[in-house]
């Protein structure tokens, strides 16, 4: 499934937060979207969920306007990790991740046996299984990532958004998670955009790019031709120097 967006702008209030955003988002490519604080990377991802309203005709999926997409099918294309999120409720594990499936149920029908399968495999993607009768309130902000990582993993969507999916993690479970994100792209075909603030993991895990600066794409394509040090410089404020070591380029700052 493809991305395309043409001509995006965002307001809120009079403030125009995104301006002039055309891009093209390929199927199986792993894109990591930069940029500073306020840069609008959020705001775009919400657009493309279509958790805030994009002017009509901007955004299409494989060739469909992504505001005419019923609620139901648009989110048998995709799926949203957020950055925040509160459950209040008292949900076991398993129950979050079972309501990933309700994209493809008519009603409250129960679930199916492909439906539990495809709930059991999302939990061991995620290394959730031994945790899958806890209380969801029980859990660290890292395993309640993981429990919504899964939820949108059991949508079987064919794309992924994720804001800042590492930022409650330790270093092994943000290489767990990338480990597992780009497989999914490689293995199973998805287009995975990804709110990313490490460059050096951008860099070793990301395909594609897309810098933003003041609502704007300052820089696109190939990471390592996006990942410069004068990209770095100019957009970020800070020098940084990039050295090749064993054929992986890493940012020193
Ligand atoms: P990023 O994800 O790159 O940090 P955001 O997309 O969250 O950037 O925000 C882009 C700009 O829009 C920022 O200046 C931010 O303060 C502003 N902004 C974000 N959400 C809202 C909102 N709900 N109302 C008004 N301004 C907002």
């Amino acid at each position: 499934m493809s991305i395309s967006i043409k001509q995006l702008e965002h307001l809120y209030g009079n403030r125009k937060v995104l301006k002039n955003i055309i891009h093209e988002f390929e199927k199986g490519q792993f894109y990591g979207i930069i940029g500073p604080n306020g840069s609008g990377k959020t705001t775009l991802l919400k657009l493309i969920a279509n958790l805030l309203k994009p002017s009509n005709e901007t955004i299409w999926i494989s060739g469909q306007d992504v505001t005419t997409l019923r609620e139901k099918v648009r989110a048998r294309e995709m799926a949203m990790v957020p950055q925040i999120f509160n459950i209040d409720l008292a949900f076991s594990v398993e129950e979050i991740v079972a309501m990933g499936r309700y994209p493809y149920k008519k009603g409250l029908g129960d679930l199916t046996e492909n439906d539990q399968a495809v709930i059991y495999q999302a939990l061991d993607k995620t290394n959730l299984l031994n945790n899958r009768l806890r209380d969801v309130n029980t859990l660290s902000g890292g395993e309640l990532q993981r429990v919504i990582l899964a939820r949108a993993i059991a949508q079987q969507t064919s794309i992924l958004l994720l804001d800042e999916p590492l930022s409650h993690l330790d270093i092994h479970h943000q290489i767990d998670m990338l480990n597992l994100t780009k497989k999914l792209s490689k293995e199973e075909d998805k287009t995975i955009l990804c709110v990313m603030h490490d460059l050096n993991l951008t860099m070793k895990y990301c395909d594609q790019v897309l810098l933003l600066s003041d609502g704007e794409i300052y820089a696109s394509g190939k990471t390592k031709e996006v990942l410069t040090e004068e990209n770095i410089r100019s957009v970020y404020g800070i020098n940084a120097e990039i050295v090749e070591i064993n054929g992986h380029n890493i940012i020193i700052y």
